[in-house]
């Protein structure tokens, strides 16, 4: 038994909701083009698992969030594939993968053949089994990755209100499902061995600032310390944490967020593997020229940086995915991808954003008792990322507008002080209108760090220089 497609995109997650938004505006031919899922629907927006479906009160429920409504384009229901000609093959796992042959074998024993195919199989939650720790699969212990997750998250929390619930790791996830299980009226104590929150991102200014917010809304931190065993009751269920510090914390539920690994044993031995993942070209081809990869699998050459990384952020799956289809459906038109790193969060009033890389000295600026404060990443005299808590839309584009052209700053205390207005100030001179770029990269395109940027004298001057420098350079491109 077997099918046969021109495109398969393996995995139906948010890079495959793009990738297929982007065939159909290339005009893919009905009958060409196929999704196979193991999740039972159709792509959704995977952010909204751990923000607006948790909310107590009119919480999102599919189909409001199917992909591609985070980027304010149209809503792919099942109904949209139908329409289009794409086969949705839901509900089924991939076991094995041939690349020379050029098929899939499903769990249920169909082969299925393409001739080009998109992997988009994502990331899988880090398991605390893989620590030593056992029983992590009581019932009232919860992971978050898919919408089965997070239903069973929904369901453990309605069933806590009034009681403790211990969140493991101080990430994104812990943070972001800390800050809904307070709002669903659960006490909760984050528990992670780093010094602060959001450890691989946070300065420890910036940490302080959210963990106080935190703690007025009566969230409680353990840090510097791991958790070792649970005490369970004779139902299985999970009633206590234990610490290596020796503390016992009382819990009526678990939320575990320790990291994620990306799903690639389906090509370990076939495809070139780098960062963990799925090693690519600046077109998002493996090395294998018929298979491309896209989203977390995928590690991919990030220009602004000079290296290869492989990032776990929406923007870049939903971007690294219309860009793989432009390559495939006009390879003559198309560029390598030029992506700058951008990830975001939105827990309780709170609202950040993040470009770029943060490596280097920070530079806090902007009000830390207010509202709206943030930081520069200085590396080797060059702004080499950028951080906006409670910015405006057009704040945060002049933050990576600035940020994608690296300025080299010589007075960080002078950048200190202008804070925000360094950014506002050169977006706004450097380029009234941002032209549309190839391959559906969406941000503005500066082939390198073409200029010397200095906070202390003439930023308007600087960027209008840059402004021509940049319009003439991207003329000259195009001819
Ligand atoms: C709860 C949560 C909140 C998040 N919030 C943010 C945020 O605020 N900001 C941000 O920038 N990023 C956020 N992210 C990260 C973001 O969602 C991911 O970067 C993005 O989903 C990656 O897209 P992807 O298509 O690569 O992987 P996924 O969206 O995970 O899709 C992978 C798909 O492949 C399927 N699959 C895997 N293996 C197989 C197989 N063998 N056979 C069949 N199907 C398979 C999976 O079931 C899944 O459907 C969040 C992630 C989670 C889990």
């Amino acid at each position: 038994m077997g099918r046969a497609f021109v495109y398969v995109i393996l995995g139906g997650g948010v890079a495959a909701g793009y990738a297929a938004h982007e065939f159909v505006k290339k005009d893919v031919p009905h009958g060409e083009l196929c999704i196979i899922s193991d999740e039972p629907v159709a792509p959704y927006e995977r952010p909204a698992l751990s923000k607006g479906f948790l909310l107590p009160e009119a919480p999102a429920r599919l189909p409001s969030f199917h992909c591609c409504v985070g980027s304010n384009e149209e809503r792919l229901t099942p109904k949209w594939y139908k329409e289009h000609g794409i086969e949705l093959i839901l509900g089924t796992r991939v076991k094995s993968a041939d690349v020379k042959r050029k098929t899939l074998l499903t769990t249920a024993g169909e082969t299925i053949s393409y001739k080009t195919l998109i992997v988009a199989t994502g990331a899988r939650p880090l398991k605390l089994e893989e620590f030593g720790v056992t029983i992590s699969d009581a019932d009232n212990v919860c992971y978050l990755r898919n919408l089965a997750d997070a239903q069973r998250l929904v369901n453990v929390m309605e069933s806590s209100t009034g009681g403790n619930a211990i969140v493991i790791g101080g990430g994104y996830i812990g943070m972001e499902c800390a800050a809904s299980l307070v709002i669903n009226k659960v006490n909760v104590t984050m528990v992670f061995p780093e010094a602060h929150c959001m450890g691989r991102l946070f300065t420890p200014k910036i940490a302080s600032y959210y963990e106080e917010f935190y703690k007025s809304k009566g969230v409680k931190f353990v840090k510097g310390t791991v958790l070792t065993s649970f005490d369970s009751n004779s139902e299985g269920k999970v009633t206590a944490v234990n610490l290596r510090d020796g503390t016992k914390l009382p819990a009526d539920m678990v939320v575990v967020g320790i990291g994620i690994r990306p799903n690639t044993s389906l090509f370990e031995g076939q495809l070139t593997l780098e960062k963990g993942g799925i090693k690519v070209n600046g077109l998002m081809q493996s090395s294998n020229a018929s298979v491309y990869a896209v989203g977390d699998v995928a590690a991919f050459p990030v220009k602004v940086f000079g290296d290869i990384r492989r990032l776990e952020h929406v923007d870049a799956a939903r971007k690294a995915a219309s860009h793989a289809v432009t390559a495939i459906m006009n390879p003559d038109k198309s560029i390598d991808f030029d992506y700058l790193p951008f990830f975001y969060s939105r827990v309780f009033t709170l609202s950040w954003q993040f470009y770029g890389d943060n490596i280097g000295e920070a530079i806090h600026f902007g009000d830390y008792s207010g509202t709206t404060f943030g930081a520069y990443w200085i590396s080797k005299g060059r702004i080499v990322g950028s951080f906006l808590e409670g910015g405006t839309k057009d704040e945060y584009e002049a933050l990576s507008k600035m940020t994608r052209l690296k300025p080299e700053v010589d007075d960080l205390a002078e950048l200190e002080r202008q804070g925000l207005d360094f950014a506002t100030t050169v977006s706004v001179k450097l380029m009234p209108s941002s032209p549309p770029t190839e391959a559906g990269s969406s941000d503005v395109v500066v082939e390198k760090p073409l200029y010397a940027w200095h906070a202390t004298a003439g930023v308007i001057f600087a960027a209008s220089i840059a402004a021509f420098a940049y319009w003439y350079g991207r003329r000259r491109r195009r001819l």
